[in-house]
């Protein structure tokens, strides 16, 4: 889809490869919350610098998930878009990798 093509290709080849594989997540701490019985795990992806603070309740379970997305992570929707009912697909974030492989893109010989 050209419209897709088009939002996708200025994105940065990691944040492409977060979108179409998941982020890499490290677990970078635990902590506690002041004045609560709560604690936040802290996660850093390796590949795009993303961040997730999952934040749990004192039975353990999660509260609240955040993430706090690196610059240029994002990609924005104008009322526009919104009003086509335009949204990016994983097969476009697909179709981008593959052009931007293009002739490089090594032939398949099986394990
Ligand atoms: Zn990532």
């Amino acid at each position: 889809m050209k419209w897709a093509q088009d939002r996708l290709e200025g994105l940065e080849d990691e944040f492409l490869e977060c979108r179409w594989i998941k982020h890499r997540w490290v677990k970078l701490g635990i902590y506690a919350v002041p004045g609560t019985r709560g604690f936040i795990a802290k996660f850093g992806c390796s590949v795009c610098d993303c961040e997730r603070y999952d934040e749990f309740g004192s039975d353990f379970e999660i509260v609240r998930r955040r993430y706090k997305h690196p610059s240029g992570y994002l990609v924005t929707y104008s009322e526009h878009d919104r009003e086509k009912g335009r949204r990016l697909r994983r097969a476009d974030v697909t179709e981008q990798i593959v052009r931007r492989l293009g002739a490089k893109l090594p032939v398949w010989r099986g394990d």
